[in-house]
């Protein structure tokens, strides 16, 4: 008879902008769990919640993780004490930690989970959420964490990616990351397209390696487990490392900008999406961001493209009348501002016709004609066909009926990147072997 339970353990907010990280956590956890007699089910998951809300450290990710256990509570002390020792509440964080102790997980949760993708949640709603579903539940601090925290257990993939990440000894961190950038370079060309996001090729930029003090050294995203281990073998750094963890995540899946947003009640701080047609013109302010307005629902909404999305130039060729649908974060108003949606992708779904009255076209040499003079008419300079009025006609437009989205030195952990457009990664195979995890 198997006596294992399954427990599913969520955390978030542990870390601050000084140091320390939330996945370093799990890693350290993982670590220890591997040496009780537990069996886990699936890899760490990394989820990315609300990116828009305005107290997140970096990219508000949150970490769950399931496994079964002869021994829930002496996993749960053991998890705890950890939380307790690794979190920077000292410059800060607000730690949360749920434990969930049975198999399947309630429809609750993962509705808490969808909410907290796109919205703005009340932490009182989350202890509130926590004690109603008589959850084992510890925080520290206001208790902000368990948002991320709950939210992490009950998130669902439709989609997802993996991310291999690497941590330092202890004695680097905070000291500068050097990496070979041609063996980044290399990596790319020998795992693109199953792994993504590595170097921006036009800036010349390794994007794998943080810059703040945190433990990660790099960080590899891709969609399965061999391109991530293969990467970890060509990336050259003289550093030696601690060791890495493979996560599960819902990075590259564009997931927070998939609702619509309530244009009747556009709320500070949500994500998510709004079609509507071009109501004012373009206009560039100083620092070369783009603003103009849409109207949907009758509701005017001023909408910003920030100059290192790399789309202000797209913007500057909408006009009154074309048919869009945008995504991206509502920023809270300002003295000069109101409130506005901060563009995170843009899709053309109808091009206003600009008409112009021109000369005609001759049907026989699709020459422009010239006209003859004034009340003349108007003839072809190759054939003599003539015509005796001017046309109306459609003329070309900069921008196409498609979907923009930022450059790569502008995407968020969520953004999904060009080269995942329609791609669904649902296979959900756990290499239950330990090539998910390992330390040096
Ligand atoms: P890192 O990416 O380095 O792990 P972080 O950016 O995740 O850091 P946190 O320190 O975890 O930042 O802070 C984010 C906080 O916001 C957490 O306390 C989390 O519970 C909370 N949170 C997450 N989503 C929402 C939301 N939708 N509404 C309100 N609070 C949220």
């Amino acid at each position: 008879m198997d006596l294992k339970q399954t427990l599913t353990i969520g955390f978030d907010d542990t870390d601050s902008l000084k140091g320390m990280c939330t996945t370093f956590l799990a890693y350290k956890i993982v670590n220890e769990l591997k040496k009780e007699d537990s069996e886990f089910l699936d890899y760490p998951k990394l989820i990315r919640f609300n990116p828009n809300i305005p107290w997140k450290t970096r990219g508000n990710g949150a970490i769950s993780m399931s496994l079964r256990t002869k021994n829930p509570s002496k996993i749960k002390n053991k998890i705890k004490n950890l939380v307790e020792k690794y979190s920077d509440i000292k410059n800060g964080a607000n730690p949360g930690l749920v434990f969930y102790q049975k198999e399947t997980i309630p429809r609750e949760f993962t509705e808490f989970s969808k909410l907290a993708l796109w919205q703005l949640i009340n932490r009182n709603y989350a202890k509130k959420f926590a004690s109603k579903n008589n959850l084992d539940f510890f925080y520290l601090g206001n208790g902000q964490g368990l948002i991320g925290a709950i939210g992490a257990i009950g998130y669902h993939f439709d989609d997802y990616t993996l991310e291999l990440l690497s941590y330092r000894k202890n004695s680097k961190f905070g000291k500068e990351r050097k990496i070979s950038t041609k063996s980044v370079i290399d990596m790319e060309k020998n795992t693109a397209p199953y792994t993504f996001n590595s170097f921006d090729a036009k800036k010349g930029r390794v994007l794998i390696t943080p810059h703040g003090p945190d433990p990660v050294f790099y960080g590899i995203r891709g969609e399965n487990i061999d391109s991530l281990l293969r990467a970890t073998k060509i990336l050259k750094s003289k550093e030696k490392l601690a060791g890495f963890m493979i996560f599960k995540s819902n990075q590259g899946t564009g997931d927070h900008l998939k609702n619509e947003l309530n244009v009747n009640n556009l709320k500070a701080y949500a994500s998510g999406k709004v079609t509507g047609i071009v109501s004012s013109k373009p206009k560039t302010i100083k620092g070369g961001h783009v603003l103009f307005s849409i109207l949907s629902n009758s509701k005017e909404i001023p909408c910003a493209i920030y100059k290192p999305t790399g789309m202000t130039s797209i913007a500057n060729n909408l006009i009154i009348g074309d048919k869009i649908c945008i995504g991206g974060g509502v920023k809270k108003a300002t003295k000069k501002y109101r409130r506005t949606l901060n563009v995170e992708f843009m899709e053309i779904l109808t091009l206003k016709k600009i008409l112009q009255e021109t000369n005609p076209i001759c049907n026989k040499c699709k020459k422009n004609m010239k006209s003859k003079g004034k009340n003349q008419d108007f003839q072809c300079i190759k054939c003599g066909l003539k015509s005796p009025k001017k046309e109306i006609r459609a003329m070309p437009r900069n921008i196409k009926k498609q979907l923009y989205i930022p450059k790569i030195s502008a995407h968020r952990h969520l953004t999904r990147p060009k080269q995942r457009l329609g791609i669904n990664n649902k296979d959900s195979k756990f290499d239950k072997s330990s090539s998910w995890f390992r330390v040096y």
